[in-house]
């Protein structure tokens, strides 16, 4: 089968002809119906040799929807034909944590060499997956393929993110969504759907505020040297309760700090290694909190996925075969993408 695989440090990842795998033990086969990428595959692709504990080559592709193919002799897991959607951050599977469905941070995460299925396990750019175990696959029944794909990560780590922040987002707050990609659309949308917060969405082009306005944003501005002033501004002057940093620059750290308000909580979503001193007193406002969400819980993608079916959420997919996989990866790198790329073995 054909597969988007990471071969060396520093290069490009390419399409490779690689054996179908097939699944023994607790294991479980899934036929790969759509597979989204996310701005983390560009950081992986990016990375320096040695900055991540992952051994190559592997398959990319971490958010992943599809049904059952087949299981291994030990599995007890959904039939065979059953749609579903990957929970991504495989974690040890034998601490309190996993048992808990909390692989994303499980005790071992720093001794597994992986973060989870297509980082630094095969993953799901590829016509078939090779799972654990079933304790990973979610039942979608009939939500679209392309819909569901992009819930086990721009979904889900926006819900977890979001779900922390649930105790500020009371009646009459502020909440600030920085980046309005892949994730921050799908946070605005949550944000709409589970709190009554206002929200104010940053981003640097047209074409995402576009998308965060028809998300539910209630105000979306690009990013200029005064985006500080004018969305204080817009919360009457006293500071917006939570910020999702989607981006994770210093100049996306420096207006989250900017537009906190006293005991607001920043969460920092984005990899882009931008760096915030914390400091007493310093940028931060008196009371601040601030937490740096991993991915989510298995329970929390049983809830994304609930929350799509119901309506809630509607993700905007661009979709490409996965033989153009190489020009999707080189889209997303120029910014060219609006909302989610998905792609759909062919
Ligand atoms: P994306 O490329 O789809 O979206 C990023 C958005 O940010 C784009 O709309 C872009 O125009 C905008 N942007 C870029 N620079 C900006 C700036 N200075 N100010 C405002 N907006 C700016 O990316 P994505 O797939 O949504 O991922 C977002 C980030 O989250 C990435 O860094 C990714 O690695 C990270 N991520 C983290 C987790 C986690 O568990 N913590 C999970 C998934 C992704
Ligand atoms: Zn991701
Ligand atoms: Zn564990």
């Amino acid at each position: 089968m054909r597969a988007m695989r990471l071969t060396a440090w520093g290069r490009e990842p390419t399409l490779t002809e690689v054996e179908r795998p097939s699944p023994r033990g607790d294991e479980v086969l899934v036929r790969v119906e759509a597979v989204g990428l996310c701005h983390s595959d560009l950081h992986v692709v990016d990375a320096a040799e040695g900055a991540l504990p992952y051994r190559l080559p592997f398959t990319l592709g971490h958010e992943v929807a599809g049904h059952v193919a087949a299981l291994g002799p030990d599995a007890d897991g959904p039939p065979p034909g059953e749609r579903v959607v990957l929970y991504g951050p495989w974690g040890c599977g034998h601490c309190a944590r996993c048992a808990a469905g909390r692989d994303n941070y499980c005790d071992r995460r720093g001794d597994l060499g992986w973060h989870g299925v297509g980082l630094g396990r095969d993953g799901g750019m590829a016509e078939y997956v090779l799972v654990p175990s079933a304790r990973h696959l979610v039942p979608i029944g009939d939500l679209p393929a392309d819909q569901a794909a992009p819930l086990s990560d721009a979904g889900l780590t926006s819900y977890h993110a979001i779900a922390g922040l649930r105790h500020t987002l009371g009646d009459g707050t502020n909440a600030a969504v920085i980046g309005v990609g892949g994730l921050g659309h799908l946070a605005v949308q949550i944000l709409r759907a589970t709190t009554p917060s206002h929200i104010l969405a940053v981003d640097i082009r047209e074409e995402a505020l576009d998308l965060a306005r028809r998300s539910g944003a209630h105000v979306a501005t690009l990013l200029q040297e005064d985006t500080a002033r004018v969305l204080r501004a817009r919360t009457g002057g006293v500071g917006v309760d939570a910020v999702l940093d989607f981006v994770g620059s210093d100049t996306t750290l420096d207006l989250a700090a900017a537009l906190l308000r006293p005991g607001g909580e920043l969460a920092l979503v984005g990899s882009g290694g931008g760096r915030l001193t914390v400091r007493k007193p310093g940028v931060l406002p008196p009371g601040s909190r601030l937490s740096l969400p991993f991915w989510g819980t298995r329970p929390e993608l049983a809830e994304v996925v609930a929350l799509a079916r119901s309506g809630a959420l509607h993700v905007e997919t661009e979709q490409f075969p996965l033989s153009s996989a190489p020009e999707a990866f080189g889209r997303l790198r120029r910014g060219e993408v609006r909302g989610r790329t998905v792609l759909v073995p062919d």
